[in-house]
């Protein structure tokens, strides 16, 4: 009987030490809670969004406090507390809570301001009161939006058309100009002036916007409508007869150059070349240019085409292809096509850049030119490669001859201008006075 209630003291004795160590190390641990912040700018403007994240794996966490403070205005942005058991303290061990803030709302202004985030946790320690965590984020709040000055009058532009915006930006600030939902980048002139080249593609028979927009570092931002005038200007449609000799002659290149090419017949081959091949070959080409100029703006007279040669066909030739008197396929023709003698030797329009020298589907061997701002020129069907990407050329510099390469009935050169990635009329870069009005006068006022 002794020995029993022996034993039975002895569990109760060790069953207690248990509940006490293990109270001890949940309800006594002395690990306060971590505090983090995340997406919180540096400097905020008049929305900004961030996360405040809390944990702590010990106790759990008990209350939380959220504050915003500048000068003496205190904001609480989130208080919460969280109930306790007695045996494990918080069930709240992770917690994430996330803000979007209107300062000017909130009566905040413009300079240094704090977020202060403190927590405690469930441990008894500091007499129930549980561990402290306290964390400051300073950040810096700037609600005023860049001040933009569109320094040109009027901006003359036509459909297929290429215009030049000069602005002014008040701040270091993200800026560029918007047309028909399409971004142009300004290039840097000096001290905050800026110049955009932009272009109304051929296939927008409107402008249904055309502003000057800019962005600083805290996301204030602001847009100022371009002064324009759309000058009328049409382009024919054109019927292009599709000969079984033709497809017998060209397709060959394109079935050997691209296994997925449809082979049932020519003629289906033609419409593949024509449709898929043509949208991923132009597809590229924007590509190509739309990305920012490498070097400055080397023009200083109009673009030199194809010299003692005819034009074959225009710019923005909406063209209609008719196999056996059937309207097969459609299609934009947007450059010019300038014939001479069989592989004439081929000029660059002006001094540039290199940026592409290879095949290009129906466009063949083909060179592009980066001439800054956001210009390029595009030499197609040549005879071979015969300059390299990287490479500077001079104004005249031959960069090839001409050839049939590509989608090409005869030997001739296809030459487009390029705006920002967007295809424009070669007529107006290639007219002395056109180029000297809209662009090189005004760029000299700056430059
Ligand atoms: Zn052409």
């Amino acid at each position: 009987m002794k020995t029993f209630l022996k034993t039975l003291v002895l569990l109760f004795f060790l069953a207690l030490c248990g509940v006490a160590g293990y109270l001890f190390f949940i309800r006594m641990e002395g690990a306060a809670p971590q505090i983090s912040v995340e997406g919180l700018p540096r400097l905020a403007g008049r929305r900004f969004s961030f996360t405040v994240r809390l944990r702590d794996s010990g106790s759990g966490l008990h209350r939380v406090r959220v504050l915003l403070l500048q000068g003496r205005k205190h904001l609480l942005l989130r208080e919460e507390t969280y109930p306790l058991s007695f045996w494990r303290g918080s069930s709240i061990k992770n917690v994430s809570y996330r803000f979007t803030i209107s300062p000017l709302e909130k009566g905040l202004g413009e300079g240094p301001a704090r977020l202060v985030v403190e927590a405690w946790d469930a441990s008894w320690r500091n007499t129930l009161k549980g561990n402290q965590a306290r964390k400051v984020f300073p950040f810096a709040l700037d609600l005023t939006p860049p001040r933009i000055t569109v320094l040109s009058s009027t901006v003359y532009i036509a459909r297929g058309g290429s215009a030049l915006v000069l602005y002014r930006v008040g701040e270091k600030a993200r800026s560029g100009v918007r047309l028909n939902g399409r971004v142009f980048r300004g290039y840097p002139l000096k001290k905050g002036i800026y110049a955009a080249l932009v272009a109304l593609p051929v296939s927008d028979t409107t402008v249904r916007e055309f502003l000057v927009f800019a962005e600083d570092e805290a996301g204030n931002r602001l847009e100022i409508p371009v002064n324009y005038y759309v000058q009328r200007r049409r382009y024919p449609r054109v019927r292009m007869r599709i000969s079984d000799g033709f497809l017998q002659r060209k397709m060959p290149e394109f079935l050997s150059r691209y296994p997925e090419a449809q082979k049932e017949d020519l003629l289906k081959t033609f419409l593949w070349v024509n449709q898929t091949l043509r949208q991923r070959n132009n597809q590229k080409i924007a590509e190509i240019t739309s990305r920012p100029s490498e070097i400055s703006f080397t023009l200083q007279g109009p673009l030199k085409a194809l010299p003692h040669s005819a034009k074959r066909s225009d710019f923005g030739e909406h063209r209609f292809y008719y196999y056996r008197g059937r309207r097969v396929s459609q299609a934009w023709h947007l450059g010019l096509d300038l014939a001479s003698v069989a592989h004439s030797p081929v000029p660059a329009a002006a001094a540039g850049r290199v940026v592409f020298a290879d095949y290009l589907g129906i466009y063949g061997n083909t060179v592009i030119l980066d001439h800054g701002l956001g210009l390029y020129t595009l030499y197609a069907h040549l005879a071979g490669i015969e300059v390299q990407p990287g490479q500077r050329v001079s104004a005249g510099q031959i960069i090839g001859h001409t050839d049939t390469t590509g989608l090409a009935g005869g030997d001739h050169l296809h030459f487009s201008v390029l705006v920002q990635g967007v295809f424009v009329n070669p007529m107006e870069w290639l007219d002395p006075r056109w180029v000297a009005h809209r662009i090189l006068d005004p760029l000299s006022l700056y430059r």
